[in-house]
């Protein structure tokens, strides 16, 4: 079993729709509350005003928000069906507004709101058709005789004649708006992407570094990784080649043997560049550490570099813990106890693994 299972991206990239969903989710409760919270307000004022039945429509449609927003709470396809609903519900409703046209011709206004609220809740695709949907049922009513035949209401020859342009222009507002929207919210993850990239990935080596491993394992969700082995690695005698060559001939050796020993490793556990030259493996569960370990310590030794017509060879040593049973969720403790190995490695001559138990 892998230690993380998707790549790291992957998996941040996961989180942040996660997010993007609950976010959607509030979004849209927020706009079913106002709905329900006016509606039920209209329902008062009806009442006060004796709009008769008009009354008991919006007190309707003012549960049906409220069983609706209910039903989002579920998330995944309830909350789906809910906002399907939701949408059958407001377009019925609205065209009870258009043919009753109580109070005065007023409510209609109401139907000037679908555009702005159906690309939020719906997105531009859903909701454009459902904004359509709306306009050509304001056509059908106010631009054709079969339509002005179903009328309750008198509505003036002006009215009928502008108002379906107001709610073009609306709708149109509410595309530009959204598509700015759609592009900045692209933009901001494109840069989330970035940010994450530089916080966890060392400059130098593109590998991931020491916040990273912090990060990963502050994380709620990994305290249950069992890293069947801890190894941390040192460049030996490197300040040997730093003071000979230069440091940016130390850069060079630092990324190669980073690249070294990921395809030594062949995925056998997650590396990251500890610091200075120094590098530390995170090894998956059903993995026999040691043999990799010995396997980079060989590969490192046979790598050649040729500075100034000069050819340069480096060893690595390595300092590696064996968790019991398998595995633990004590990475610390395994961290301290690979660099005393370490330590001793070093003490013992360099190039070479020294392994221990936890
Ligand atoms: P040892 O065998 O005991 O590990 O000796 P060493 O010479 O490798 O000494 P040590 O590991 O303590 O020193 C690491 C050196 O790595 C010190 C520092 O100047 C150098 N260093 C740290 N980061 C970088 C870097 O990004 N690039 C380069 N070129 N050098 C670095
Ligand atoms: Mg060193």
């Amino acid at each position: 079993m892998k230690l993380f299972s998707k790549n790291h991206y992957q998996q941040k990239l996961n989180a942040l729709v996660a997010d993007e969903e609950k976010w959607n989710q509030f979004q849209n409760a927020c706009i079913l509350v106002v709905f329900g919270f006016t509606s039920l307000l209209m329902s008062v004022v009806n009442l006060f005003t004796h709009q008769g039945s008009f009354t008991w429509i919006t007190l309707g449609f003012s549960l049906a928000c409220l069983i609706d927003l209910l039903l989002l709470r579920k998330k995944g396809t309830i909350a789906k069906v809910a906002l399907a609903i939701f949408a059958v519900e407001v377009t019925a409703v609205f065209i009870y507004f258009i043919v009753s046209g109580i109070p005065d011709g007023f409510s209609v206004l109401w139907t000037a709101m679908v555009p702005c609220f159906g690309l939020l809740m719906y997105g531009i695709r859903n909701g454009t058709i459902l904004s359509l949907i709306m306009f050509l049922m304001l056509v059908f009513f106010f631009w054709t005789p079969v339509g002005n035949d179903l009328l309750q209401y008198t509505y003036n020859a002006t009215f009928k004649m502008r108002f379906p342009l107001l709610y073009l222009a609306f709708f149109v507002v509410a595309v530009i708006m959204e598509k700015m929207r759609d592009t900045a919210h692209a933009a901001l993850k494109e840069s989330q992407k970035k940010y994450e990239f530089l916080c966890y990935h060392d400059a130098l080596t593109g590998l991931y570094n020491r916040f990273w491993l912090q990060t990963i394992l502050a994380h709620p969700e990994n305290k249950q990784l069992k890293p069947a082995a801890v190894a941390v690695l040192d460049i030996d005698n490197f300040k040997f080649i730093n003071d000979n060559f230069g440091h940016p001939n130390g850069d060079i050796v630092i990324c190669q043997l980073g690249q070294t020993i990921v395809d030594t490793m062949n995925g056998s556990g997650e590396l990251c560049r500890w610091g200075g030259d120094e590098f530390l493996i995170l090894f998956h569960t059903d993995i026999n550490a040691e043999a990799v370990c010995k396997r980079i310590v060989d590969a490192v030794c046979a790598q050649e570099f040729v500075f100034d017509s000069e050819r340069v060879n480096t060893t690595v040593t390595v300092g590696l813990v064996i968790a019991p049973d398998g595995g633990t969720n004590d990475v610390d403790s395994m961290i301290r106890k690979a660099d005393i190995n370490l330590y001793h490695a070093k003490d013992q001559g360099k190039n070479c693994t020294i392994t221990s138990q936890l």
